[in-house]
């Protein structure tokens, strides 16, 4: 069998993230409480987190429309490891497709009891409904909100 091979690495890097018209309205909605995903106008799929253009059919989006505020948990990830930026470990990240969206959105799934990994993990297999909940001021920013259990 092969060694498996760590490698230390450092990142640490200041940037700036130019949005674009269709994210910029996704997050600036975000101070309002709302999450917004953009219609295709060709296969009317509703694009979350909105984009300027369907990914299926290379039409620009048109519509506006607010998802959710509950949706399914399609994937997941429990981190166990620390990484800057995020919150102490474990936590869980999740792919959540919101009522009305047919896309999915990443985000934490915060209040759930991660003391035993493996049990935590079983009952996100099962695709829970999940709801978002926001923070008390929200600034524009994906971390305005995150996932609980609904
Ligand atoms: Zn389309």
């Amino acid at each position: 069998m092969t060694e498996l091979v760590s490698i230390p690495g450092h990142w640490d890097f200041d940037y700036t993230y130019f949005a674009g018209e269709a994210a910029s309205r996704f997050f600036a909605e975000l101070r309002n409480t709302r999450v917004m995903g953009a219609t295709c106008p060709d296969c009317r799929r509703v694009l979350v987190p909105a984009r300027s253009f369907c990914d299926a059919c290379f039409q620009r989006t048109t519509d506006w429309v607010e998802v959710g505020p509950e949706g399914t948990l399609e994937t997941f990830t429990i981190i166990t490891a620390a990484f800057p930026g995020l919150p102490e470990p474990p936590i869980v990240m999740a792919y959540v497709t919101l009522d009305g969206a047919d896309t999915a959105l990443v985000n934490l799934v915060l209040g759930l009891d991660l003391s035993d990994i493996g049990a935590a993990a079983a009952g996100l297999q099962r695709q829970p409904r999940v709801r978002v909940q926001y923070g008390p001021e929200p600034q524009g920013r994906i971390t305005d909100f995150a996932f609980v259990l609904a």
